[in-house]
């Protein structure tokens, strides 16, 4: 799933992009289930003409400021990713997609189809939108587990009452840190995870800022000494700062808004990195379970 930076790396490919567009029109939609909260029609009539002010994110939701005060707000779950391409490459005329000979079993196959999409990952496109400028916001999603909102400014503040605070926000110092740890219970990893709690960090980075601070991810709270919290409040930032450096992890399926991986996986130390040596001290990494999770870190550097 993306976390924080790989939603950081396609908003600010988003607003390099199509910041200032206008949105002609949605041209192709064969999964309504991803729109939550207005049937497809309702949807289609109400993003139509809407001009793209700006792109933010708040935690793992790409937040797309519309005009008329309204949000198109896109969670991408599992496996959603949005791809910006050139309409001239697009089978899209007249404001509709002609040439369905290129959707096999749901997914966008054929040689004439732009370069990005000989990816497999990118050819699970279920919405299409048409922009000004020539360009397509094409949104690919093989669980189909994404969700897109169009809704109203004030929507932002009953996001906010359910999420913690952003790690890369100046204000969140470590006596914030301190004190959502020390109204915490559980192991440390969770902890981290819980998007009420902290927002943006995942399975990625929650493995990977517990190596940098040298403790383990299934460390009781109760046992972690102010010492250790103050390693693991200093390992986030440099952490997710790192990643957005790379663009994300593309292990799996993240892709950025152009539809090209990201290569923090090529700088990671512990995560998917189980029975090989730790890049820092040549120890074992080690995969363990944590709830439903899986969790990796190397036997000798985490205590
Ligand atoms: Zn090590």
């Amino acid at each position: 799933m993306p976390e924080l930076p790989e939603v950081q790396t396609i908003v600010n490919d988003l607003n390099e992009s199509i910041k200032g567009k206008t949105i002609i029109g949605l041209r192709y939609c064969d999964a309504p289930k991803l729109i939550k909260g207005a049937v497809l029609a309702d949807f289609k009539k109400r993003i139509k003409n809407r001009k793209i002010e700006k792109v933010e994110r708040r935690a793992k939701n790409i937040i797309i400021f519309l005009s008329g005060e309204m949000l198109l707000t896109i969670h991408l779950k599992m496996t959603g990713h949005i791809i910006i391409i050139s309409n001239s490459q697009f089978p899209i005329s007249n404001g509709r997609v002609v040439s369905r000979q290129y959707i096999k079993k749901g997914r966008w196959v054929g040689e004439n189809l732009p370069e990005v999409l000989q990816d497999p990952r990118n050819q699970y496109i279920h919405i299409v939108l048409e922009l000004s400028g020539g360009y397509i916001l094409a949104y690919s999603d093989v669980r189909k587990f994404g969700e897109w909102r169009l809704v109203k400014r004030d929507y932002l503040s009953s996001l906010e009452s359910k999420l913690g605070p952003e790690p890369l926000d100046p204000k969140f110092t470590f006596d914030v840190f301190q004190s959502i740890i020390g109204r915490s219970t559980g192991k440390i990893k969770s902890v981290l995870m819980d998007q009420a709690k902290f927002s943006g960090i995942g399975n990625i980075y929650g493995d990977e800022i517990l190596f940098y601070a040298g403790v383990r991810p299934d460390r009781t709270i109760k046992s972690l000494k102010t010492k250790e919290l103050v390693k693991i409040y200093k390992s986030i930032r440099p952490v997710l700062e790192k990643a957005i450096k790379y663009r994300g992890s593309s292990e799996s399926d993240f892709r950025d808004a152009f539809g090209l991986k990201g290569h923090y996986q090529e700088h990671s130390f512990v995560y998917r990195k189980e029975k090989q040596r730790c890049g820092k001290c040549g120890g074992v990494v080690k995969k363990i379970r944590i709830g439903q999770r899986s969790a990796h870190y190397c036997t000798k550097c985490q205590k």
